[in-house]
């Protein structure tokens, strides 16, 4: 029996969940541990939740979108995973720079450090030195965010080989902390159509094989197309040496924000606090505010249809959603808040070149999109698409490239520089509206491309009787960016003189961030260099979005 001494200090000892995956990937770890962080918090503990990605890569910044999804920035400038956005929208936090890790990063620290004889002419060795600094940067993260509980997202599938090493991370710190640490393995049970039986074998196999990595799962998350019963619950809990209680029943539901609150259904919180030896700190109001929003959710009944027109689209309706996930939970959020349902439809640019009296389509979308992108192709068609959203009045938002284009528009269809472009595209241009920054024209000389654009959180400020100023509410923000071409300054008085206003703009005055048209001319028309979609949470839904949602609903009113 402990004295109450030591069960205080047990209490007091920092917490670590490891969340790994079993069966296949793509099944939802990434939400099922922003839910269990979602859940953790609203029992009053301090959650700091960690990505760990094994590829090779120093960072996600090098990676097409089309083949790895979206590239999240964080306020320090770090180009990391998607699933860290999940995790800052669901647990309402602004995430470091050591919360997130690949093991290219990790391998590059130990090499310069070997390099410069920091290890003091020992073999270096991939165990322990590897996963000793795993576990240095785990615990400097959690120091960081003087956090209760870290809860550590091991990226790709038990068995891959390149993530063991952070498997073995984790199972040295349950070696020496038995109390302090929790494995969740999720993993997934089909319903072959020709049997249209839940079968529970791969789960018993993707258990089996992280025992062989000496890891025996403290909780299983049993995704699924249905709820788990009770006989496959007892059957993994016999076959897999773990409680019934300890089997959460995950089944696919209609939104990613109801899943907090279904894995309470299972009661997962209850199930970790006692592994952890943990007591709930809170005894109400729990997941209130969230409850409130995954409400609004289900209430939303105005439709709006908005259009996504861009250039990422074409390989399959399941890349180009995650290429820009954020930007449609930004949209989400502020529509859901706006009793609307918004339904988003991608389209290619691409068409409108092809097949440019296409475009008259655009009529029947209550507003216009144009995110973030690289690069030239079908480029001309969202210019187009620009242009009919200006002369249509219909609200538009553009995000990053969308802002530059929206101005090389202006200038080409307003102004008359016929040949406006961005040195990006055609550097021989005579009016160069958006230009690279002289920093940037040296990395690109060098081939110096990674972790070199205008990254991360910079401070702008909003003139005065703006959209922008207006939405926001303040007159100064911090956004987060990520480009490496800028509104070219030579021309800013020409183009603000034929009408368009540069509402926000870094703290000097050089550097255009906001572009946008007055009311008077537009309903809204407004361009971003930043992203704000990166700062978009369920319950603070970001301004200009919702600036946006309103507008489109406006306009959707004089449609009807
Ligand atoms: N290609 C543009 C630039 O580099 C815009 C980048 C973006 O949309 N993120 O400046």
């Amino acid at each position: 029996m402990k004295n109450k001494k030591d069960k205080q200090q047990d209490k007091q000892q920092h917490k670590y969940i490891f969340v790994i995956g079993g069966v296949m990937s793509g099944v939802g770890k990434g939400i099922a541990s922003s839910s269990i962080g979602k859940i953790l918090q609203s029992k009053g503990f301090k959650v700091n939740p960690i990505k760990v990605d094994p590829y090779l890569n120093v960072d996600a910044g090098t990676m097409n979108p089309t083949e790895h999804g979206e590239v999240f920035v964080l306020d320090s400038g770090l180009e990391t995973d998607q699933d860290m956005g999940n995790y800052e929208r669901f647990l309402e936090m602004d995430l470091g720079p050591d919360d997130y890790m690949t093991s290219g990063m990790i391998y590059k620290y130990v090499i310069d450090k070997e390099r410069n004889l920091g290890f003091r002419g020992k073999c270096v060795e991939a165990i322990p030195h590897i996963t000793e600094e795993i576990v240095r940067r785990w615990e400097k993260s959690s120091a960081h965010h003087k956090s209760d509980i870290s809860l550590i997202e091991i990226g790709g599938t038990i068995g891959d080989y390149q993530n063991a090493l952070f498997i073995e991370a984790a199972r040295t710190l349950k070696i020496k902390h038995p109390q302090d640490v929790a494995f969740i393995i999720v993993t997934y049970l089909p319903v072959p159509g020709s049997l249209g039986e839940m079968k529970t074998r791969p789960t018993q196999n993707a258990v089996r094989q992280l025992n062989s990595y000496g890891v025996q799962p403290d909780v299983i998350i049993a995704r699924g197309s249905h709820p788990l019963d009770h006989k496959r619950k007892e059957k993994i809990a016999v076959s897999c040496a773990i409680s019934p209680e300890n089997v959460i029943s995950a089944p696919d539901i209609e939104s990613i924000y109801d899943v907090p609150l279904n894995f309470e259904k299972d009661k997962i919180s209850q199930v970790l606090m006692k592994i952890l030896h943990l007591e709930n700190r809170t005894h109400n109001g729990e997941l209130h505010e969230w409850k409130k929003f995954v409400q609004k959710r289900a209430n939303a009944k105005k439709q709006l249809k908005i259009a996504v027109v861009g250039k990422y689209f074409d390989t399959g309706d399941y890349t180009l959603s995650d290429a820009y996930v954020s930007v449609i939970e930004a949209v989400k959020f502020s529509s859901y808040w706006k009793g609307a349902n918004t339904k988003l439809t991608w389209i290619n640019s691409k068409e409108y070149e092809k097949n440019p009296r296409k475009i008259a389509e655009l009529k029947k979308y209550d507003g216009i999109i144009v995110p973030g992108g690289f690069g030239e192709s079908g480029i001309e068609g969202v210019i187009k698409t620009i242009e009919y959203a200006r002369k249509n009045k219909i609200p538009y938002l553009g995000l990053c490239y969308g802002m530059q284009l929206a101005v090389i528009e202006y200038a080409r269809n307003v102004i008359g520089w016929k040949d406006a472009h961005t040195s990006e595209i055609n550097p021989k241009s005579s009016h160069l509206v958006i230009d690279i920054m002289p920093e940037q024209k040296k990395n690109l000389e060098a081939g110096n491309y990674g972790a070199t654009m205008r990254l991360g959180a910079y401070p702008a400020k909003l003139k005065e009787g703006s959209i922008a100023r207006r939405s926001y509410g303040k007159k100064e923000i911090s956004e987060r960016h990520r480009h490496r071409y800028e509104v070219n300054g030579e021309y800013i008085k020409e183009i603000e003189k034929a009408g368009l206003v540069f509402s926000g703009t870094s703290p000097d005055g050089k550097l255009m961030e906001i572009a946008e048209l007055p009311k008077s001319t537009h309903p809204f028309f407004l361009g971003t260099q930043f992203h704000p979609e990166l700062k978009a949470r369920p319950l603070h839904p970001h301004p200009l979005f919702t600036a946006f949602v309103e507008a489109c609903l406006k306009n959707t009113k004089n449609n009807t």
